[in-house]
């Protein structure tokens, strides 16, 4: 069991099955988002160590990836099993680390349950295409094989989630895996690490290293490294993407993110209200899913003023507490700079219907920022371009959809965009024209299930192959082509 406690030695790697000291001396503070109380310390891992875990999982690839397919589905049964025996232990260490409430990180762990269950498909999921007589006496077959050593890259916004996608696909598709975890929400990688074990694993074929850029460069730039499979921000996960493709490495990318929820005057107001007001200000805004921006339809006072109430009555603190929606954002850093973009809300003439500032003083302790609302922001506005990651809500007004769906284009980003609506034309309108690659009809939040795709568009993704389902299979496999000829 990982240990937590403040007393607690600076966190370990994982290499090839053993607890294994970084070869650096520097460290960073891993903290309780909502007390700021120290946790652990991570270190600040060196090339040197990337070297040594992708020397394991290279080592353990030889043996691996001639395991046969239901075998490797057989041990990550196992491990859907140990997972989920620990639900809420694994549940309240995201909570710890990462801030979140616990229903939300109880359903994190659960959305990450669903990829295991996914990757448990692997004999089917890596079956390949025969056709008999593609000319006289002549067939053809496709195989699927492994890539060899893979590299994942996580942030901090869902600790259990994001490996997740990651690595249980990957290994049952015969792949071998190293892990760089947010050095901001480290622990829990350590667990997950832990339970692999226990569930039988060979040594080698998941292994951890903590750290940030240099563990980040050392695993783009490594030789026996096949793929890189990147979660983050827009900046880094662009640098990821060209730095790993001038390497000549297969990757994908998933970045940052500004979604777009249109309120039409039919919508159901109330539900609608909810919907956004969970969507906007759980996790305190930090998913990429979150929805950040409003557009209201028509002149739709009553949704505006139903949307502000809820807010106000909004329930505010640590995570561990019940009925708690709003939890702090995960460093004081991120929160200054939350603030900022409040000041330049302001400053660009945007209209502050609910200030979250005040929220600030009455929890002192930890990282907090109550739900702030912007009304008759504009698509050139800063707050409406640029990603905040945090509790804070852009309302943009729009005449009719077409509008609307000229906000939604206007966004760099294209992760998710939502509709609230009855109406069944605007619902196919919508389909048609959103720009974005993970479309909701009134779902407050549409992040898709393990098997399918997470499929976001333009600056959200850098890659050609998203993470989960069939994308996510094709990713981590490459294929060989056979044909035969039988009139020899
Ligand atoms: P981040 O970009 O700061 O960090 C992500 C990872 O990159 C971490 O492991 C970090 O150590 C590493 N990293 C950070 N700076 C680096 C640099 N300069 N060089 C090399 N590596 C570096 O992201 P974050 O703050 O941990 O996570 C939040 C971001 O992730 C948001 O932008 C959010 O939208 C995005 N996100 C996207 C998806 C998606 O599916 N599109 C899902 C979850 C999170």
């Amino acid at each position: 069991m990982t240990v937590i406690k403040k007393d607690v030695a600076v966190l370990k790697n994982y290499i090839n099955g053993n607890w294994v000291e970084s070869r650096s001396s520097q460290t960073m503070k891993v903290i309780n988002p909502a007390t700021n109380e120290e946790l652990a310390r991570v270190p600040i891992s060196t090339k040197e160590d990337v070297d040594l875990a992708v020397k394991s999982a290279e080592e353990a690839s030889k043996i691996w990836k001639k395991t046969p397919v239901p075998k490797r589905a057989r041990i990550l049964y196992k491990y859907h099993t140990l997972l989920s025996d620990n639900h809420e232990e694994l549940a309240k260490l995201v909570v710890q680390e990462n801030g979140k409430s616990y229903k939300e990180a109880y359903g994190e762990v659960q959305r990450g349950l669903e990829c295991v269950e996914f990757a448990c498909g692997a004999p089917t999921l890596m079956m390949g295409e025969t056709l008999s007589g593609i000319a006289e006496e002549i067939d053809s077959e496709m195989f699927r094989y492994p890539l060899g050593v893979v590299g994942g890259i996580t942030p901090f916004n869902f600790p259990m989630m994001v490996p997740l996608w990651m690595f249980p696909l990957a290994v049952a598709c015969g792949n071998t895996f190293v892990l760089k975890p947010s050095e901001r929400t480290p622990i829990l990688a350590n667990r997950l690490a832990e339970l692999f074990t226990e569930a039988g694993f060979p040594h080698g074929v998941l292994n951890v290293v903590h750290g940030a850029h240099d563990v980040v460069n050392g695993l783009i730039e490594h030789k026996d490294i096949s793929a890189i499979s990147f979660v983050g921000s827009q900046p880094v996960a662009k640098y990821v993407y060209e730095k790993s493709a001038s390497y000549g490495k297969r990757v994908q990318a998933l970045s940052g993110a500004k979604n777009h929820h249109v309120v039409m005057p039919d919508a159901d107001m109330d539900k609608a209200a909810d919907h956004i007001i969970s969507s906007a200000f759980g996790s305190a805004g930090q998913r990429c899913m979150a929805c950040s921006a409003v557009v209201v339809v028509g002149d739709n006072e009553p949704f505006v003023h139903a949307l502000k109430k809820k807010a106000d009555n909004l329930c505010i603190g640590n995570g561990m507490e019940e009925e708690v929606l709003l939890t702090p954002v995960i460093r004081s850093e991120h929160r200054d700079r939350t603030l900022k973009y409040i000041e330049k809300g302001l400053e660009e003439g945007a209209s502050l219907i609910r200030d979250g500032r005040k929220e600030m003083d009455e929890l002192k302790e930890g990282n907090f920022l109550g739900a702030t609302i912007f009304d008759y922001v504009t698509p050139e506005m800063t707050i409406a371009k640029e990603e905040m990651f945090a509790p804070v809500l852009s309302l943009l007004r729009a005449k009719d959809l077409d509008e609307g769906l000229e906000f939604i284009r206007k966004s760099r980003f294209g992760n998710g965009a939502t509709l609230y609506t009855k109406d069944a034309k605007a619902v196919r309108q919508f389909r048609e024209e959103a720009d974005a690659g993970m479309l909701g009809i009134n779902v407050g939040v549409p992040a898709t299930m393990a098997f399918f795709p997470f499929s976001g568009w333009k600056d959200s993704f850098y890659g050609d192959m998203h993470v989960n389902g069939k994308d996510g299979v094709n990713f981590f496999t490459r294929k060989k082509m056979i044909t035969s000829r039988f009139d020899f």
